[in-house]
């Protein structure tokens, strides 16, 4: 049972860039980014990649839901569950979906633009439930009853947010899609300030960095020298990259561990309670 104060966070999809299903990622899951957070009743999701699916699949028990939706950014990897969350279908319930403003248009004009004629055959339903759209910034505070949400600035080509979630004395930062530089990301340092977890992109090994930079990710490494800045207790690795089958990253998390031993790399189905 859980208790009313926990906060709990399970990953429904930890794969980044493309979904990547098939025999060789069974372990950690092909399934792009999404993350579910439960403060009490309160649910919040991260990011509406392809994962979302089957989240939503599992939320069709607790109809008629009250939804928080944040979006880290816009990229395809996630928001493409998107139009597959059933419960967006059903009636009686709200969704407050939350993005940063972009220049190219409100979110409710860009998340409808990706569900339009040739695209997709339905658009965004608007009659059977309450969809409230809400164009945010880095550095806004959201306030969810007990739940305190900050945006960050993350570092990624177009713009990204890093969100920290206070509930309670209890912290979740989910820091995905966001590349170093050669000094710590003080942005980045101040969201995880002693968090529980840290959920960070540890899209690529060292070696892989050297060749992709620019692309927008960070390393475990980079993940774990933020953590012992900022005090955060438990690192996560997020946003697998697609060619990092289920044998890398076993290894990879072998590695990690030696360095930070509870660290995780996020895996579907992983549950976290704090
Ligand atoms: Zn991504
Ligand atoms: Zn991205």
């Amino acid at each position: 049972m859980s208790d009313s104060n926990d906060l709990i966070v399970r990953v429904w999809g930890a794969r980044g860039s493309t979904p990547t299903p098939g025999p060789k990622t069974i372990k950690y899951g092909g399934n792009t980014s999404c993350l579910e957070v439960r403060c009490g009743k309160d649910i919040i999701i991260l990011d509406a990649g392809t994962g979302i699916r089957e989240l939503g699949n599992v939320l069709k028990n607790e109809l008629p839901i009250n939804v928080h939706i944040l979006f880290s950014h816009l990229h395809w990897d996630h928001i493409q569950g998107f139009p597959f969350f059933k419960p967006f279908y059903a009636s009686g319930c709200t969704f407050n979906l939350y993005a940063e403003r972009k220049s190219g248009g409100t979110l409710e004009e860009l998340l409808s633009a990706q569900m339009k004629y040739p695209y997709f055959p339905v658009p965004i339903p608007k009659s059977l439930s309450k969809l409230d759209f809400h164009d945010i910034y880095s550095n806004q505070e959201i306030i969810i009853n007990d739940i305190k949400i900050t945006a960050y600035r993350a570092n990624h080509p177009d713009g990204c947010l890093a969100y920290r979630i206070q509930y309670g004395n209890k912290i979740v930062v989910y820091a995905t899609d966001t590349e170093h530089n050669d000094e710590l990301d003080r942005n980045i340092c101040k969201a995880s300030e002693d968090a529980d977890v840290l959920i960070y992109d540890s899209n690529f090994t060292e070696e892989e960095y050297k060749i992709y930079k620019g692309w927008g990710h960070s390393t475990w490494n980079e993940g774990m020298k933020i953590s012992r800045e900022s005090g955060a207790k438990k690192l996560i690795l997020w946003h697998h990259d697609p060619a990092h089958d289920d044998k890398f990253m076993d290894d990879l998390e072998k590695t990690v561990q030696l360095s930070l031993p509870n660290a995780q790399a996020a895996y579907e189905g992983m549950k976290i309670v704090i």
